[in-house]
């Protein structure tokens, strides 16, 4: 089932980033150590009580070099089209602006709901500035204050009750729901039209959810799937065209509501900062992942070129050091055969479950070779491990004191279940526990 978005929405200077970040609080991210990523998120999950949501800053996209109100009237348009709830933000410190009824004059064209929020009132005396707000015509404002994290729970509040009731998943559970992603021309859409046995655009569509997207559902060899946003792919619009975070943003939502994902690598390119981008939040989303080389008939080489090229992904993509690579090409579809079984096996290893006694039994055998380490006279003690989740599988270890769990140790023992099972494609999770 995938989460709720929420969009903030707001001219420049109002806040949105502060919120966001606020909202989003202290959440470390793999896709955050990549340089040149961390300045510009503009995405992120979140929860609040017990709801888990996506919520995205527009104020982040950049839609070329339109002049500012254009800027701000598309921001409002990618919100309406990519959440469930939008946050109108405006600063309390100003009474309404220009641009916030432009703002508005976008958002009355959706039914969708939006929670209008006045931020900078950072003390109890400032309320009365909310009343200006009113106009805007979106009811009660919230008053809230980035700096200083008020009013914040009541916003959420509001927003939460505004989610969808229940995500309508169509699809039953043996369907393996996957999607192409990758920056423009890598030859998605090629690769689906070699899958879909037919060099025709795409035609059998179904609306998948209550959200816009659009997804291909097919059959093959008894086995049903369905390939996640393909109207992603062809939507080739002003706003998505000339903004990579927008098409970024995109392909985070398909996969969300993918099982797999295929990273569509341009094998006449190298690889490049968006690429990993998005295949570490796949990672982080806790897909399985194939990287797949496209184009390969157009790369000149020798024996030597497909190991190097592999050796390559794997210094770019260390985090998915379990990710089976195929080198294919769309156009002589060589070796676009193998794509599905691919698909199949890794979506497999996705939702394996092990059995308590095996996995303790391994987990024994890699203490009793390589001991856990002691921190200031302390020893990690294991007791015992058990599976918790699948899709991706979750491991939760029960130990004496979770704090004496390193980084590493944790990787060693993920190395020793994956060595012991075939996790190939999958991420897995480990989750230390203190013994109650
Ligand atoms: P954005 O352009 O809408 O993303 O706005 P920013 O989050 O970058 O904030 C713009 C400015 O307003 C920054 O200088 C923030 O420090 C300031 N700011 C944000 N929230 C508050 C708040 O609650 N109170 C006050 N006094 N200043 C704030
Ligand atoms: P998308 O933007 O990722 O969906 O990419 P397209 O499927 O639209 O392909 C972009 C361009 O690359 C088109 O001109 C395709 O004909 C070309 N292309 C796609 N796959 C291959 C391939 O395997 N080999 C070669 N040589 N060209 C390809």
């Amino acid at each position: 089932m995938s989460k709720p978005v929420v969009a903030i929405v707001g001219r420049p200077n109002v806040g949105k980033s502060t919120i966001f970040n606020r909202i989003v609080g202290e959440r470390i991210s793999i896709v955050e150590d990549i340089p040149g990523v961390t300045r510009d998120r503009i995405y992120s999950s979140a929860d609040w009580l017990t709801h888990e949501f996506n919520i995205i800053d527009t104020g982040g996209i950049e839609i070329g070099d339109e002049p500012f109100l254009e800027q701000i009237r598309s921001q409002a348009e990618i919100a309406i089209e990519e959440a469930d709830v939008i946050i109108f933000l405006v600063n309390g410190r100003e009474s309404v602006t220009t641009a916030d009824e432009q703002v508005a004059k976008i958002l009355y064209k959706t039914k969708k709901p939006i929670v209008l929020a006045v931020n900078k009132i950072d003390n109890p005396d400032m309320r009365e500035m909310i009343y200006d707000f009113y106009s805007l015509g979106f009811g009660e404002p919230f008053p809230i204050s980035g700096s200083h994290g008020l009013g914040l729970g009541d916003l959420l509040d509001e927003v939460a009750k505004n989610f969808p009731q229940e995500d309508e998943e169509v699809y039953p559970d043996d369907v393996i729901k996957f999607s192409l992603i990758g920056r423009p021309n890598a030859g998605k859409s090629s690769l689906v039209n070699s899958f879909l046995g037919n060099d025709r655009v795409i035609v059998s569509e179904v609306a998948g959810t209550t959200r816009d997207a659009i997804d291909s559902p097919y059959e093959y060899d008894g086995q049903p799937y369905v390939i996640i946003d393909t109207a992603g792919m062809r939507k080739r619009g002003k706003i998505y065209e000339s903004t990579e975070k927008y098409s970024v943003l995109r392909a985070l939502r398909a996969i969300e509501r993918s099982d797999v994902v295929l990273v569509v690598l341009n094998g006449e390119e190298g690889i490049q900062e968006q690429d990993k981008k998005i295949a570490g939040y796949a990672h982080e989303a806790g897909k399985a992942v194939i990287i797949v080389v496209n184009k390969w008939d157009a790369v000149e080489k020798d024996e030597k070129t497909m190991n190097e090229y592999t050796k390559r992904i794997r210094e770019h993509f260390l985090f998915l050091d379990y990710a089976p690579i195929l080198f294919v090409s769309a156009k002589t579809k060589q070796r676009v055969h193998q794509i599905l079984p691919v698909i199949n096996r890794v979506s497999e290893n996705h939702s394996m479950r092990v059995q308590s006694s095996l996995l303790n039994e391994v987990i024994e055998d890699a203490v009793a070779r390589n001991p856990a380490p002691s921190d200031k006279g302390r020893r990690l003690r294991i007791y015992y491990a058990t599976q918790v989740a699948i899709k991706p599988p979750t491991f939760v270890v029960f130990v004496n004191d979770p704090e004496l769990m390193h980084f590493s140790y944790e990787r060693f023992l993920e190395n020793r279940i994956r060595e012991s099972f075939d996790f190939e494609g999958t991420p897995i999770r480990i989750i230390t526990r203190a013994r109650t």
